[in-house]
């Protein structure tokens, strides 16, 4: 069901949300996108293509 590019989906709204909201777009991403990420076996797509923000 979830595959990468859900989680690239994800780890990009994730990102937009960080963008938009700071510290509380961060809060939404962990509390809404964070149970369903930790659900798909892939590593940040953002990190792996060197556009990550986050970590
Ligand atoms: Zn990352």
């Amino acid at each position: 069901m979830f595959g990468r590019k859900a989680a690239e989906t994800l780890d990009n709204a994730a990102a937009a949300l960080h963008k938009a909201g700071g510290k509380a777009g961060d809060a939404v991403a962990n509390t809404v996108l964070a149970p369903v990420r930790r659900q798909i076996d892939t590593s940040c797509t953002r990190c792996a293509k060197g556009k990550c923000k986050q970590h």
